[in-house]
């Protein structure tokens, strides 16, 4: 059996539509971000703590033809490390 003939890694996500499988990217719909400062007595600030909640959707997308690959972003996230 010659190496070529092993399988592909399984999880692998193509995109069904131009074939790409290298490049993506995720867009969130709707975040709010917050970030809190505290005036100093100058009358500067100084940011204390960023937060970002992300309230909508998390699409992943192909970075090649921008086809919405979200029905893939579960393993996505899954094959993150
Ligand atoms: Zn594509």
């Amino acid at each position: 059996m010659q190496p070529s003939d092993l399988p592909a890694p399984v999880n692998r996500i193509v995109c069904p539509e131009c074939g790409n499988d290298k490049e993506f990217y995720e867009i969130a719909e709707n975040a709010v971000i917050t970030t809190n400062y505290t005036q100093n007595e100058d009358g500067s600030f100084t940011p204390e703590e960023d937060n970002s909640q992300i309230l909508g959707e998390i699409k992943l997308i192909c970075g090649q033809c921008g086809k919405d690959l979200s029905i893939f972003h579960q393993r996505f996230s899954e094959m993150l490390f």
